[in-house]
């Protein structure tokens, strides 16, 4: 029986402390942890204050550490961001701060090591050091996400591919997001964390998972040591079959969801949770995908006045689809363009952007086609 604990709380820390221990000794983590080189993975996504709701909140990082170091355990907290560098998230999320005076190690996710995995990938590179780390303790945060529609435990454990990695498998699964699902469930199998405790004290909705995503609070750490069973009560916390989330289909799929899950503590209701506007609807034969793609499904597209021209998003495009126009003139004059039919819909452009100028938008046949089919 998949085990899931709910519990709860807010970000005082008075209150949350209490809540992440309970769940953590009620999964069994005073023997798992005891003594142990833990590495503790919180979804930085990019610099970020916390109200912004994009990375783990620091009380909950802060939460974990302590946990650990009271079981006379070794914290490591990693990750590899998406964007900015490693040191400038630890400082705008406010987790330097929080664990300030606590014997914790910082070391950014750099070096890969191979693991095989299953068809159609056969191997993968992963963070070394999560692969090698006697505990993994994932806290990610629950956040909408404009192609995987949430991001939750599976999903956060994309950060465990180093930097550059992650755009060339966006590119390699291309807009096919169960393919994509595919990859993260395979990711999830190799690194196979002993806990996963959930930040939904003040979670994302809407246009997730970056600056275009809108805080929700809905006041609750969810957690387990099966983050496939975490992501389907979350789901269904949400209102949401979790057959209709690709990563837990996926799950599904390679009969990582066969057993019942015992749910121990109540969730919040929710109700009308934003998801994001359903990603990519390509459909019917492949041939005809690349012609859908470019007229039906969700593109990015900029704010021109919100956009800064900064440039993270074309350094990150995997499939080197934006570029800038009128590179040599006064910054006002100068725009994004969007080749849409290299842009493979991954929306890595809309979670990287650092001003929240990009959102990913339907076109006017998909509009059309939503009301029609109610998607
Ligand atoms: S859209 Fe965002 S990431 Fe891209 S150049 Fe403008 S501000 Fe920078
Ligand atoms: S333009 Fe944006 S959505 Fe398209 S491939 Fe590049 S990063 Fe992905």
């Amino acid at each position: 029986m998949r085990q899931v604990i709910i519990r709860k709380t807010k970000y005082d820390y008075g209150t949350l402390r209490p809540a992440f221990f309970g769940i953590m000794d009620s999964l069994g983590g005073e023997s798992i942890v005891r003594g142990s080189r833990v590495v503790i993975k919180p979804n930085l996504l990019a610099p970020a204050p916390p109200e912004k709701a994009i990375v783990t909140h620091p009380l909950v990082v802060r939460a974990a550490a302590e946990y650990v170091l009271e079981r006379g355990a070794f914290p490591v907290i990693s990750d590899s961001p998406a964007m900015g560098s490693f040191e400038k998230i630890l400082m705008e999320s406010g987790i330097r701060e929080a664990l300030d005076g606590l014997p914790v190690e910082y070391r950014e996710f750099r070096d890969s090591a191979q693991v095989a995995a299953g068809h159609p990938f056969s191997t993968l590179s992963i963070a070394r050091d999560a692969l090698n780390a006697d505990t993994l303790i994932n806290l990610p945060k629950l956040k909408t996400h404009a192609q995987m529609v949430l991001t939750l435990g599976v999903k956060n454990l994309f950060g465990c591919v180093v930097g550059l990695s992650k755009p060339e498998w966006h590119f390699r699964t291309g807009v096919d997001k169960d393919m994509f699902a595919r990859l993260l469930v395979e990711i999830y199998r190799a690194v196979k964390p002993s806990f996963t405790v959930l930040d939904g004290v003040l979670a994302m909705e809407g246009q997730g998972p970056g600056r275009s995503g809108t805080p929700r609070e809905l006041g609750v750490l969810m957690g387990s040591r099966d983050a496939v069973a975490l992501d389907e009560a979350v789901c269904r916390m949400l209102g949401m079959e979790p057959g209709e989330l690709p990563t837990c289909r996926a799950a599904r799929e390679a009969g990582l969801a066969a057993e019942e899950i015992s749910v121990d503590g109540e969730a919040p209701a929710v109700s009308g949770f934003k998801f994001p506007l359903a990603g990519s609807v390509v459909f019917g034969p492949k041939w005809m995908h690349g012609t859908l793609r470019r007229h039906f499904v969700q593109r990015p597209e900029s704010d021109a006045a919100a956009c800064a021209m900064c440039g993270e998003c074309w350094k990150y495009c995997p499939a080197k689809a934006i570029r800038r126009k009128d590179k040599s003139g006064a910054k006002e004059k100068q725009k994004l363009e969007f080749d849409y039919d290299k842009c493979i819909r991954c929306y890595c452009c809309v979670e990287v952007c650092p001003h929240g100028a990009l959102k990913a938008a339907d076109t006017l046949p998909g509009r059309l086609l939503r009301k029609l089919t109610g998607r």
